[in-house]
This record gives C-alpha cells, structure tokens and sequence, in this order.
C-alpha cells in the first residue's frame, strides 16, 4: 500500500447509508478473488465515493484492481465536482478514463437555482479535455425524481446527447423506471454512435431493442442477486459484442459480498457469474468484454497523461482547487 494508504484528499465524497433495505451493512471491504487469466476493464465506476469502516481511496482501489487482472476503469461524474474530479484524475492516472455530466437526479437541483445550462456548459468543456472519453451518468430516473423534476431531466439529458454528438464520445445512460422515455428520447434526438446502457435494468424484449439499435449494454453486480432474472434473461439475448460489465463502486456488490462496500477489484466476481449463467469460459467472455469496452471507450493508453512520466501521486491533489 502506498504511503498514501486512507488519505482523504484522495476521496471527495463518503457514502452516508449504513443499512440497506432495512439491515445494518457490513462495512468491511470483501476479499480479493482469484485474478481473471485475461483481463478486463470495470466500464463504470466512482472511486470519489469513500465507502466502508476502514476506506479505500482510488490508487488503493486500483492497485488491488490490477492485482486482480483489471487493466483499467471508466470514472464516472454526476454533477459538476464530481465531473471535474473525474477529468482531473484520469488525466493523471494511465489506468483511469472519465466520464462527466450532470445526473438527472442531479438536474432538478440545478434548475431550482437557476444553473442547469451554466452546468451543462462546464460539461461541454470538460468533455474537450484529455482522457475524457463519455458523457455519463446521464438519462432519466422516474424513481427517485417526481413529476415535478421531469422537464429539467429531459432537458438536461438532450443536451447531454448533443454534447457527446458534437465531442464524438460514448454515452453512459441512466435508466431507472423510465425506459420507455428514454428509448424514446435517443430515436428522437438521435443516440451517440456508442450508446451504453450503464447498469442495464430492463429485460430480454428491451435488450433486443437496445441490441437492435447497436447500443450497449453493462452489466453490475446487481445480476447476481435472486430476484434479476429479467438481467439474466437480457444477457441471454443480446448479442455477445455488445456487453460491458462494470461495479458502479461502491454500490451494487456483487453476491456472495452482497451489502458490503464495492470495488473495481470485485469485477472478477461478477463476469465469472456471467460466463457460468452463459455456459461459456469466463477467458473468453473477458476477452470479448475487453474488446467491446476499448471499441467503445478507446484505449488506456493512447494518450500521455498530465505530467508526462512523474507518479500522479506525488502531489497530492487538494479537492478544493478542484471545485
Ligand atoms: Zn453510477
């Protein structure tokens, strides 16, 4: 571990809920599971987010995720210190990508204030910057936002599909109760070329739409648990080349570590689940997933990052000059 082992300034964020669907969580990190032969990426992650007794900060994260046959993660932002945080970092870090955009549970906020469009214009910018490769999380979420936050998520999320046409990257959806919608939405406003649905919640009949339509989907731990059959039946039905399989850490943990904090590290857990459910050798499904996720994202190491050569740990980053 690095002498920056808990060092908080490598986290912005520290997850609030100690219980979950009414059980206190376990809070300790699960063990490491036996490294993938060939490896892969986690296409969706947030290591701003703290989480857990004895926390993990994001090199800790991913040198255990390299021990582990994870080669690289996308970093994913949801408003705007979070988006910044995530360009910031990947720019430093050869092992992360980032992904920006305001979240559309995120998007009534800003409206109320009178700063949806200012915000959105920062993801514009951001999304010019190096080794920012998506716009995402972005899309609707009938759950957790009422009728009255629905006309800042529409707006928010077509702006959002403007600014990865216009930047040409991939686009990371957020679907919560609200498929139709946004099914309706990419066919109206015309989805970007690679179109990601981030933690796939639909069934087997949507993911022939989506499979239809060219667009991705990722798979989280949630695939796992007993009650996602229609998860399990989508990735019967969609076609092998078109599958991404990510953490969204520290939330999502995959079963048997069900409720505990989550990890890129913890990719293994979750595509072994996927190969077995297929019938097919977890190598091979982690080549083909390795393969669709640079044909989506690009790859890791196309670009220098920052400071060409130095560790991007050597200064560490304070998170105020940041927001
Ligand atoms: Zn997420």
């Amino acid at each position: 571990m690095s002498e920056h082992a808990g060092d908080p300034s490598n986290y912005i964020r520290k997850r609030e809920s100690r219980a979950e669907h009414g059980q206190t969580r376990d809070l300790s990190y699960p063990p490491l599971p036996p490294s993938l032969v060939v490896p892969c990426y986690d296409n969706h992650t947030h290591l701003e987010i703290a989480d857990g007794n004895d926390p993990l900060d994001y090199l800790q994260q991913l040198d255990m995720a390299s021990s582990v046959g994870i080669r690289g993660v996308v970093q994913v932002g949801g408003d705007l210190e979070t988006s910044r945080w995530s360009a910031e970092m990947a720019a430093r870090e050869p092992r992360m990508l980032a992904a920006v955009a305001i979240h559309p549970n995120e998007a009534p906020a800003y409206a109320a204030a009178g700063t949806l469009d200012a915000a959105i214009a920062e993801i514009d910018e951001l999304a010019a910057r190096p080794r920012v490769r998506a716009i995402g999380e972005t899309g609707l979420d009938y759950f957790r936002t009422g009728e009255e936050g629905r006309p800042a998520q529409h707006h928010s999320f077509e702006a959002h599909i403007a600014i990865a046409n216009k930047h040409d990257l991939a686009m990371q959806i957020h679907d919560r109760e609200a498929h139709d919608d946004v099914i309706e939405t990419l066919l109206r406003v015309g989805a970007p070329e690679r179109t990601v649905f981030h933690c796939f919640s639909g069934d087997a009949a949507m993911a022939r739409i989506c499979a239809d339509n060219g667009w991705y989907l990722s798979f989280a731990g949630n695939i796992t648990f007993k009650n996602a059959s229609n998860l399990r039946e989508a990735l019967e039905v969609i076609p092998r080349d078109r599958i991404l399989v990510e953490t969204d850490a520290p939330f999502l943990t995959p079963l048997p570590h069900r409720g505990r904090p989550n990890s890129p590290y913890l990719i293994p857990v979750t595509l072994r689940f996927m190969a077995e459910h297929l019938g097919t050798d977890v190598a091979m499904l982690a080549a083909q997933v390795s393969s669709n996720t640079e044909l989506v994202y690009g790859s890791w190491d196309a670009e220098p990052v920052a400071n060409g050569g130095a560790s991007p740990w050597d200064e560490a980053i304070d998170p105020s000059e940041l927001a």
